[in-house]
């Protein structure tokens, strides 16, 4: 059985005394969700002053992308072991967001998700199909294109530490959700890729999240999917009160 994973993304919202009263109200109200990871994806200067206040608690903490080298002369740049440093587990790497504004392909990613596991992270890895490509019935393609490729060279072991993250670019931030079965249909081919590249086992055992647009009125019906084992969550991962009513998507 794959442990459901429920993860905020910030994207670039909260200062440090946001994000701390966000993380000091959502302790206690994910306190008593046992059988879910828990994550939150928050921006640079919040991540030690929350890994803080989170210890002791179950929610993980992760930074928002990170370079491939440990240190060097690579001005706004976060390497991973800083990350560490700061009380992280995870960190997300590909997400549309950095595709589309700051350059991201699939060689990064694959560099940055390397290299974020050697310094001990988790990786949660994005893909996910822009409209017109939906449209165009480029979907299976391209999402084929950022998984194949960005997991290029994985060791079983290094496989351990990888979530993917399956995000339609149409659905993130608009309010349109894919359907549960649109989900699915994407998340099995992933799935089937996966026994592909790494074998059965493997293959069962990584987790796929779902995002774009998740909210607690949609997230039991999305989760229950085969294929879902859990949420990417931009929007209604800013308010702990929403946050927790996710983490509690069973109820
Ligand atoms: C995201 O930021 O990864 C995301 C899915 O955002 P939203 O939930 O707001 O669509």
């Amino acid at each position: 059985m794959r442990r459901p994973f429920i993860c905020g993304n910030w994207k670039m919202y909260k200062t440090v005394s946001e994000a701390l009263a966000f993380i000091n109200e959502a302790k206690g109200l994910v306190a008593d969700a046992k059988d879910v990871d828990i994550g939150i994806g928050a921006p640079a200067t919040t991540l030690k002053s929350i890994a803080d206040a989170a210890k002791g608690s179950n929610i993980m903490i992760g930074g928002e992308n990170c370079h491939w080298e440990k240190e060097g002369a690579f001005t706004g740049e976060i390497a991973p072991g800083m990350l560490v440093e700061a009380g992280c587990d995870f960190v997300i790497i590909g997400h549309s967001e950095r595709r589309q504004y700051f350059g991201e392909t699939n060689e990064t990613c694959n560099k940055k998700a390397k290299a974020a596991i050697a310094a001990g992270l988790t990786v949660i890895l994005c893909c996910g199909e822009t409209l017109e490509e939906r449209e165009a019935g480029k979907t299976t393609a391209v999402v084929t294109d950022h998984v194949k490729n960005g997991l290029a060279g994985f060791s079983p072991e290094e496989m351990k530490k990888i979530v993917i993250a399956y995000e339609p670019v149409w659905a993130i931030g608009t309010g349109k959700t894919a359907t549960p079965d649109q989900a699915q249909e994407v998340h099995a081919v992933i799935r089937n890729l996966l026994v592909e590249m790494f074998g059965k086992d493997i293959a069962e055992a990584t987790r796929i999240q779902y995002g774009g647009s998740v909210k607690p009125e949609n997230v039991k019906e999305i989760m229950s999917k085969p294929d879902v084992d859990g949420a990417l969550v931009g929007g209604a991962s800013l308010k702990a009160d929403s946050f927790a009513q996710l983490v509690h998507f069973n109820k």
